[in-house]
């Protein structure tokens, strides 16, 4: 449930995060709906009282005339509840769908703006120096005979692809790459559903409806494909509470990504950079809200490492306010270098959406409090704290395609062929090279 109250009390601020974060949310107007709703609220509770005070007359010895005078009263009250009972549950709906774009506050170390803003936590390695001419990652694949654009732009539209050879095995050795090294931390793995109501979509902060959206809707169902597995996993524990002791519970999810890319910017629109459908491994951590501010210190470094691993050059940002969207209250996005494109890429994206899903997915756990006695020698009793609502954060381990792209030009070859990195060779049968045919 969102916190209507702290909203209302903290409106100034709420709004000016909202400002900072270039949100399309009017504040004014949830306020104004959700006091609204208050004074309904209040109005339904007095009439319903009025209409006990009238059901426990009629228990007692009345004359008739005064008897028929309480029929009409208790009817006449009746109607008017269904009516305002009616409001009330248009009117709680018109103030989820209003609050549904307000976005979660912002860590304060959060740079305030826009792309520019970003802050740099973290250069690794160093730009390739190569003494010929370097080719982007669809001319490396053409030659190579791995992708196949044109047949894809045939059977299912622009922005999709075939893999071929050893492509193929190059998707399938990172996935289980990635998912080997978070089993290894400590992560259970999953394979999630790519389709979800639309409904767990809103509850996880994104927004089916919207104008722009990236979400393609089922049409005649009320599902939706995920655009990442975020939101299966977060879902999983929808309407739960989640016992103490389980805490944190830690996820690496591999799935399939479905995005419209309405609206993306036209640059890249070549090859595997922004596609409709991926393959990703996501990390998703469930955790008590004192520890997702160093659960999300994790998320990152396992990042830094996978990628510092590969071999990649990137760096990792802070991102702005207005990059971070409705859910996080902070994001670190890694780029790699991508040498074919000349230019950093996203290859990568953490984020601490602190209580903003589990609000919305009515996810909670009770903190076991120890209550101490410094006076006596009795023993600390365990006690049940009040319900909790947990904190949860997600990341990339691997988003299959830019990974492609940066391992490709990256550690192309004047001959065209690609040097695989040492890490990825056992996952892929002992592949160590792709040569060209
Ligand atoms: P996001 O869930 O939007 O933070 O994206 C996570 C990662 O998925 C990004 O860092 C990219 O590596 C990758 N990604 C996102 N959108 C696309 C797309 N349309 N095509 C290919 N990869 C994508």
């Amino acid at each position: 449930s969102i916190d209507f109250k702290w909203i209302r009390d903290n409106k100034e601020a709420v709004a000016l995060n909202a400002r900072n974060r270039k949100s399309v949310a009017n504040v004014e107007l949830v306020v104004e709906l959700y006091e609204q709703l208050c004074n309904l609220q209040t109005e339904v509770e007095s009439l319903r009282a009025e209409r006990n005070v009238v059901a426990n007359r009629m228990k007692q010895k009345l004359d008739p005339s005064e008897r028929e005078k309480l029929i009409a009263e208790g009817k006449h009250l009746k109607d008017n509840l269904v009516a305002l009972e009616e409001d009330l549950a248009q009117l709680t709906d018109k103030l989820q769908r209003e609050a549904q774009s307000i976005p979660n506050s912002t860590h304060p170390d959060v740079p305030i703006g826009g792309e520019d803003a970003a802050s740099l936590r973290k250069m690794v390695g160093t730009k390739c120096e190569f003494d010929f001419p370097v080719k982007d990652h669809v001319d490396l694949g053409q030659e190579l005979d791995l992708f196949d654009f044109d047949a894809a732009a045939e059977v299912s539209g622009t922005k999709f692809y075939y893999l071929k050879n050893e492509a193929v095995l190059l998707e399938i050795g990172l996935i289980n790459w990635a998912l080997s090294e978070l089993v290894k931390r400590g992560y259970t793995p999953l394979s999630t559903p790519d389709i979800v109501r639309s409904s767990v979509l809103e509850k996880c902060g994104f927004q089916p409806r919207a104008l722009n959206t990236q979400v393609y809707s089922i049409e005649g169902t009320d599902q939706c494909l995920a655009g990442t597995a975020e939101i299966p996993v977060g879902g999983m524990y929808m309407d739960q509470i989640i016992d103490d002791s389980l805490l944190p519970l830690k996820f690496v999810a591999f799935s399939h990504c479905f995005r419209t890319e309405a609206g993306a910017a036209g640059y890249a629109t070549r090859g595997l950079y922004r596609v409709h459908q991926f393959s990703k491994v996501e990390m998703f951590i469930i955790c008590r809200p004192e520890d997702s501010d160093s659960f999300h210190e994790e998320l990152i470094s396992i990042e830094e490492s996978l990628f510092s691993s590969l071999g990649l050059h990137f760096k990792t940002l802070d991102m702005p306010s207005e990059d971070l969207g409705a859910p996080a209250y902070r994001k670190y996005d890694v780029e790699a270098w991508m040498p074919g494109l000349g230019r950093y890429g996203e290859i990568s994206s953490s984020s601490n959406c602190t209580d903003y899903q589990s609000r919305r997915l009515n996810i909670r756990y009770r903190p076991a409090i120890e209550e101490s006695n410094p006076s006596t020698v009795v023993k600390p009793k365990k006690r049940k704290g009040q319900l909790k609502f947990v904190h949860t954060l997600n990341a990339t381990a691997c988003a299959v395609p830019r990974m492609i792209i940066s391992i490709l030009e990256n550690f192309q070859q004047e001959d065209g062929s690609i040097i695989i990195p040492e890490v990825l060779q056992p996952f892929m049968g002992g592949v160590k090279v792709i040569s060209p045919k």
